[in-house]
């Protein structure tokens, strides 16, 4: 018997009466957030493999594409996209007995399949590392201190005595979560259960040079400039405030040709500058919204600053938002403005 890793959510009865519920299950759907990110499409995609070794027949919906360099991960040719086939999604997540909610706490995460996960038959099941979860799930997987939700699914698999077999596609999956969502494991949330998580799945056949490789290194030669465009020209600094800002416009965003997840990662570039321990990034999404992302390091939260300000939500050290009905100048107006009344508390060295 192997060492449990597992998160603790899993240690009572209701890991079983999941199991009981998926036994009874014809029609799983496994569902994550909208602009889908390492850890959604990997959870989702591991935890699909994981049912399909076991003979069910899992189906993923996403509300909308993930970047390109998500697009080698097995099984993801399966996923069914709501902004490209809106009638599928919809009667999946409708008619669907369970519903597994991955990396997202709230029904208003899922874009323009909201309705229909609040209408679905089905039992809608949490498994999530996002704080304060809404109350809106049959059961609820929450756990904010874990670091990503593939390492949650992890979890899920051991406690229903499946990870022992588990299959390379699943474990690459997983990893692929575990990777982006702790920096390559380095944030804070990363454990020595997550180290020996991640060890497991390098014994179930992941090659992490390999997967590591094809998520950061594949970036087409316009992605490469426009990181250089945005350091160089438009990164902004107030070292009195410990802050930095990069803002990009939608014709910029449009000179270098860039695709969804082109300026993923872009906003933790800024915080790599000493005595900055709060970033934003900010950019004109095609549909006008003004998306943004926060970042922090040491004792700051960025959540409160999204939620309160910016329409958005997420963890304590990175946060994001939409904000409609305001220009990009109007939002970056907004955070400099608060930069005074933040200055005291982000006056520390890391
Ligand atoms: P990112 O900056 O990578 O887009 O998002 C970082 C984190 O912020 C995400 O993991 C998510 O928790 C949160 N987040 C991003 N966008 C939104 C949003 O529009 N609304 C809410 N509530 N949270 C968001
Ligand atoms: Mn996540």
């Amino acid at each position: 018997m192997l060492e449990v890793l597992g998160s603790r959510v899993f240690h009572g009865a209701e890991a079983r009466r999941c199991l009981d519920l998926l036994r009874r299950s014809e029609r799983p759907v496994l569902l994550a957030h909208r602009s889908p990110d390492g850890d959604a499409v990997g959870s989702t995609l591991g935890l699909w493999h994981a049912l399909v070794a076991q003979g069910m027949s899992p189906r993923i919906v996403l509300p909308d594409g993930y970047p390109d360099f998500y697009a080698w991960m097995p099984g993801a040719e399966s996923i069914v996209f709501h902004d490209s086939d809106p009638q599928q999604a919809e009667a999946l997540v409708r008619l669907a007995d369970v519903v597994f909610c991955c990396d997202f706490n709230g029904l208003g995460r899922v874009g323009g399949l909201e309705t229909a996960l609040r209408e679905t038959q089905g039992a809608r099941i949490l498994i999530d590392h996002h704080l304060h979860p809404e109350d809106a799930f049959e059961l609820a997987f929450s756990d904010t201190s874990v670091c990503s939700t593939s390492e949650l699914i992890y979890g899920l698999l051991e406690a229903w005595g499946w990870a022992e077999h588990l299959t390379r596609p699943a474990a690459e999956c997983l990893y692929v979560g575990m990777v982006t969502d702790s920096g390559s494991f380095r944030y804070p949330a990363v454990t020595s259960a997550t180290h020996r998580i991640a060890a497991r799945l390098l014994e179930a056949g992941v090659e992490q040079s390999v997967v590591h490789a094809r998520v950061y290194d594949t970036n087409t030669e316009n992605r490469i400039r426009l990181l250089g465009f945005a350091l160089g020209e438009k990164l902004q600094v107030w070292p009195d405030y410990h802050a930095a800002m990069i803002a990009l416009s939608r014709s910029e965003l449009d000179r270098f040709h860039a695709r969804s997840g082109d300026t993923e990662g872009l906003v933790n570039e800024a915080l790599r500058i000493a005595g900055v321990n709060l970033a934003a990034f900010f950019s004109e999404a095609t549909d006008g919204r003004i998306k943004l992302s926060l970042r922090s390091r040491g004792s700051f939260s960025v959540r409160e600053v999204a939620a309160e300000h910016f329409n958005g939500g997420g963890h304590f050290h990175a946060a994001g938002g939409a904000v409609e009905g305001a220009t990009l100048a109007e939002v970056c107006a907004r955070f400099e403005g608060l930069l005074p009344r933040y200055a005291h508390a982000l006056n520390y060295t890391i």
